[in-house]
């Protein structure tokens, strides 16, 4: 069932602009295969370079963009990642000004990770590895750059986004055009650096359309939960959207007042920080599964309307 869809890292794109020429074409039910640069587009490879020599128009490539055939606008586009496959050695960086705590970072440095099997060595430190996706996202009208995070997905950088889970994103355009970069080996939940063990590799995705459910933020499914993942400039008005979205997809989909679904948010979903790094913050809100299946969940984000 499927074909192997092959997108070698020789294709490369630095904005979900629509007028990107498809790379591949694929099917529902194809799988995909995205070789990836890292996300400093290879161009780190020792701690004694200078971040400052690197070309910045070069960073967070993704690799694609890939067509799939009858993704039309109105629909979500899920992305099932089977396995993500890294190097033997990733980058992190420190950059001026940059991250949590931009006031405090005043230099530029590199550290080169270690990848052995299912760990990371940092600073001879040993690491459970995590690997995940940073970059995985559709063409979007607002053409944002590859390091933006957004409704069309982008830039996510949640380390929800690994093996086993499913992506759906919300189809703008025709074919989709799908986009997947910036692999990490580990990263934890904020990300307050800015970086993350940036490592080249392959990702084998499964592609499939949902039919006129496209959410309004992308929704990342992983083991017994849902996740719905916004983006904003302030990590304030990121949460308020998320909790806003999630209030009103239980109300939608349970039957519940808004009151009563305000109360359920609160008792059964968790607010969780992806990244506060990027041009935009993004959190997710965990909703259950056996409080709100997926397809269910999906048909509520879809329809609740704009508020
Ligand atoms: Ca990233
Ligand atoms: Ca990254």
């Amino acid at each position: 069932m499927g074909r192997l869809v092959r997108v070698s890292k020789e294709h490369v794109f630095y904005s979900f602009d629509p007028g990107t020429p498809p790379a591949a074409k694929a099917a529902p039910g194809d799988l995909v295969e995205f070789e990836c640069l890292d996300a400093l587009g290879g161009q780190v490879t020792d701690e004694r370079q200078a971040l400052e020599s690197i070309d910045w128009g070069r960073v967070n490539p993704a690799t694609g963009p890939v067509y799939v055939d009858g993704a039309e606008p109105g629909d979500a586009l899920a992305v099932r990642i089977l396995s993500i496959e890294l190097a033997n050695q990733g980058v992190i960086v420190t950059i001026p000004g940059e991250g949590a705590l931009p006031h405090r970072a005043r230099e530029a440095r590199t550290r080169i990770c270690r990848i052995v099997g299912d760990s990371v060595e940092f600073l001879g430190f040993k690491l459970k590895a995590r690997k995940m996706i940073g970059v995985i996202g559709v063409a979007s009208s607002e053409k944002p750059p590859t390091g933006t995070p957004g409704r069309h997905g982008g830039n996510l950088d949640t380390r929800l986004i690994t093996e086993g889970a499913t992506v759906y994103l919300p189809v703008e355009f025709e074919g989709a055009l799908l986009g997947v970069g910036d692999l990490h080996a580990v990263m934890g939940d904020g990300e307050v650096c800015v970086a993350a063990c940036e490592a080249p590799g392959r990702v084998l995705a499964r592609v499939g359309v949902v039919k006129g459910l496209a959410p309004r933020w992308p929704v990342v499914e992983l083991g017994d939960s849902c996740y719905v993942l916004v983006s904003e400039e302030g990590l304030e008005r990121a949460v308020k959207t998320a909790v806003e979205e999630v209030v009103g997809a239980l109300s939608k989909a349970l039957g519940l007042d808004w009151h009563d679904a305000y109360m359920l948010a609160s008792l059964a979903t968790d607010v969780e920080v992806s990244q506060l790094v990027d041009p935009r913050k993004t959190v997710r809100v965990r909703v259950p599964k056996d409080l709100v299946p997926p397809v269910e969940l999906l048909r509520a984000l879809a329809s609740s309307g704009s508020r």
